[in-house]
C-alpha cells in the first residue's frame, strides 16, 4: 500500500496542539490507533487546489490527540503517525547543534562530532583585501551555508535568533548539547552563539566599522574545510554588516552580561563604535558589491535603514539613552518591515525587540504605534496561511532561494502575534509552518537533516558532500523549493511545468533547492524553542510564562 494519499508531519505531533494531516485523495479518512480502533473518521473531504503546488489538496484538523501511534487509512493507502509528549524537542536541539558543526578555525572533536569530527580548518592570519600589507588572526565563527565563506550580516542575524529564542522561550532551548563548553554554566544555546559572537569582534576595524566578509576570493571545491588552505581575505567594510553587527553585539551585551560582565562591556563597547561610524556614515550608503576578482557570496543589500533601526532600538535596550530611541523614532517612520527576519531585512528584530523587551519604555510610537502596524502587518500572513493548500506562508511567486527563510521568518511573526494577543488561531498558523518544515509539503519531505522517514540526503553543503558518509550532517535545513532564480542545470531537470512549490531537487550540485545557511536554522530554532516552550514539562511552562508579554 502506498502513502501517497497523505502528507504529515514526519517526525510527530505533540499532545495539546492540533493534529493537522494533508489528505489528497477522496476520502473518507480514517484514524485508527494502534490496536486498530477508529478515533476519527472524516467523510467530508473537500480536495481544493493549492496554486503553489498545483495538488488538489484538504488540510485534515484532526484536532488534539493524545500520546501513541496512529494510522491513517484512505481507500488502500495509510500513512502512520505519532504523538509523542515533546516530538520536536529533539529536532530543536539538532538545528543549533547544526552550528556547532559549521564552526570553524577548531577541531570538531569526536567526543562532539561523532562521525562528522574534521581538523582545525582556517586558522592561518587574514589579509586585508584593499591593504594586502595587513595580516590579522581573525579565526573562529561559523562556516555560512554550504561554503566556507564567513559573512557578518548573516552571521549577526543568526545569531540573535538564537539569543532571542533564549530570551523569549528559555524553557524551549535550554538542553545540554554536547559541545565542548557544555557544562559551563551557560546554556549550550548560548554557548553556540557566543562562538559567532568571538569572532564577529574581530571582524570590526579600528574605525568602529565591519568588515563585509571574510572569504577567499572563489568557493572551495567539494573538499573538507581543513583541505581548504587557499588566503582568506578580509572584505572591505558595509554599512549593512557595520549596522547588523552594531545591533547583534548590543543585544548580546545585555544577555551575556548575567554570565560575563567583561563580555557584555567588550560587546557593547563595540556596538557604540559601531554606531559612531554609522553616524559618520549616514549620508554615503552603498549596497556592497564584491570588489573585482572575487567571486564569493556577495549578500548585497539596497538599504542600510532597516540594520539601523534595529541597532537603534538594541542600543536604547542596552543603554537607556534617549538619543538612540529618537534615532530608531526617525528610522522607523521612514518605514520598516516589521515581519522581515533575514538578513537582508532585519526590521523585524527592531520591532521584536520593541515589542518583547522594550515595550512602554519605548514610548507611544515605538511601542503602542509599532504595536498597532506590526498586528496589521502580521495578520496578512495568517490570511495567506490560509490561502494555501497546505497552510504554507508563501504565496506561488515566494518560493525563492532559500524559500525556507520567509516560511520560518513568518513563522516567528506569528508567534510574535500570539505572544501579543494570545489568539490561537495564529499560534496555530505558526505550526503549520513548523509541519511544513517536517513533511507536511507538497513534496513530502522532511527539510532538517536526519529527520524524517523521507529525509534530505544530499544537501549542497561541502563537509557532507566530501566526508565519505552517507548520511549528510544533522541538524541542517534545506532551502527548499525555488523557481524564482534556478540554476540553469535544475530548470533542464524539472522543466518549466513543475509548480514552484516543488520546484527542488535533494541533489548535491543543487545550491539554488538545497543549500543550508546558519541563518535558515536560526528562524528554525526560534520556532522550534517557541513550540517546544509549550509542550515541556508544567514546571519550565509557569517559568516561560513569567517572559511572555500579555494582552494587546
Ligand atoms: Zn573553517
Amino acid at each position: 500500500m502506498g502513502d501517497s494519499a497523505f502528507r504529515v508531519n514526519q517526525v510527530g505531533y505533540t499532545a495539546g496542539l492540533p493534529v493537522r494531516v494533508a489528505v489528497l485523495a477522496e476520502g473518507p479518512v480514517i484514524l485508527e490507533d494502534k490496536e486498530g480502533k477508529t478515533v476519527f473518521r472524516a467523510d467530508d473531504i473537500r480536495l481544493g487546489m493549492d496554486e503553489a503546488s498545483g495538488d488538489r489538496v484538504f488540510l485534515l484538523d484532526i484536532g488534539v490527540l493524545s500520546e501513541g501511534q496512529y494510522i491513517l487509512r484512505c481507500g488502500g493507502e495509510n500513512r502512520k503517525i505519532t504523538v509523542r509528549a515533546e516530538a520536536w524537542r529533539e529536532a530543536g536541539n539538532a538545528l543549533i547543534k547544526g552550528l556547532y558543526y559549521q564552526r570553524c578555525g577548531c577541531e570538531l572533536k569526536k567526543e562532539h562530532a561523532g562521525p562528522f569530527s574534521h581538523a582545525a580548518c582556517h586558522i592561518r592570519p587574514a589579509t586585508d583585501w584593499n591593504d594586502r600589507s595587513v595580516q590579522r588572526l581573525v579565526t573562529g565563527g561559523w562556516h555560512d551555508a554550504g561554503d566556507y565563506g564567513k559573512y557578518v550580516s548573516p552571521g549577526a542575524v543568526a545569531a540573535a535568533h538564537l539569543m532571542y529564542a533564549w530570551k523569549l522561550f528559555p524553557g524551549g532551548c535550554r538542553d545540554d548539547l554536547n559541545i565542548p563548553e557544555t557544562g559551563n554554566g551557560i546554556p549550550d544555546i548560548l554557548n553556540e552563539a557566543k562562538y559567532e559572537l568571538d569572532w564577529l569582534l574581530k571582524m570590526q576595524r579600528m574605525n568602529g566599522a565591519f568588515h563585509h566578509k571574510l572569504t577567499k576570493d572563489h568557493f572551495a571545491g567539494f573538499i573538507m574545510p581543513e583541505e581548504d588552505a587557499d588566503q582568506e581575505y578580509m572584505m572591505p567594510e558595509s554599512h549593512c554588516a557595520t549596522g547588523a553587527a552594531c545591533a547583534c553585539t548590543a543585544l548580546a551585551s545585555r544577555v551575556y552580561r548575567p554570565w560575563d560582565e567583561e563580555f557584555a562591556n567588550a560587546l557593547l563597547l563595540s556596538a557604540q563604535k559601531a554606531w559612531e561610524w554609522l553616524e559618520q556614515h549616514d549620508g554615503d550608503f552603498e549596497p556592497f558589491r564584491n570588489p573585482e576578482g572575487v567571486r564569493t557570496g556577495q549578500y548585497g543589500d539596497g538599504s542600510d535603514r532597516d540594520e539601523r533601526f534595529w541597532a537603534a532600538c538594541e542600543l536604547f535596550a542596552a543603554t537607556g539613552r534617549d538619543s538612540f530611541r529618537i534615532a530608531a523614532e526617525k528610522l522607523y517612520a521612514e518605514g520598516q518591515h516589521l515581519t522581515r527576519f533575514g538578513w537582508a531585512d532585519v526590521g523585524g528584530l527592531g520591532g521584536l525587540c520593541c515589542l518583547t523587551e522594550l515595550k512602554e519604555k519605548a514610548g507611544s510610537i515605538l511601542y503602542s504605534k509599532l504595536k498597532e502596524d506590526f498586528l496589521s502587518e502580521s495578520e496578512a500572513l495568517l490570511q495567506m496561511s490560509g490561502e494555501s493548500g497546505y497552510r504554507t506562508a508563501l504565496t506561488k511567486d515566494m518560493y525563492i532561494w532559500g524559500s525556507i527563510l520567509p516560511v520560518m521568518g513568518n513563522a516567528m511573526a506569528m508567534i510574535l502575534n500570539y505572544l501579543l494577543t494570545g489568539r490561537e488561531e495564529m499560534r496555530d498558523a505558526a505550526l503549520s509552518q513548523l509541519d511544513y518544515a517536517l513533511g507536511l509539503n507538497a513534496l513530502d519531505i522532511c527539510f532538517v537533516t536526519g529527520f524524517g522517514e523521507r529525509r534530505v540526503m544530499h544537501p549542497h553543503h561541502r563537509p557532507s558532500g566530501a566526508d565519505h558518509i552517507e548520511e549528510p550532517v544533522p541538524g541542517l535545513i534545506s532551502g527548499g523549493p525555488n523557481k524564482n532564480w534556478p540554476y540553469a542545470a535544475t530548470k533542464e531537470k524539472l522543466g518549466a511545468d513543475i509548480p514552484p512549490a516543488k520546484y527542488y531537487l535533494d541533489e548535491t550540485p543543487s545550491a539554488d533547492t538545497n543549500e543550508v545557511a546558519v541563518y535558515w536554522n536560526s528562524p528554525a530554532v526560534f520556532t522550534f524553542a517557541f513550540f517546544n516552550s509549550f509542550t515541556a514539562a508544567a514546571g519550565d511552562r509557569t517559568a516561560n510564562a513569567s517572559t511572555i508579554p500579555q494582552g494587546s
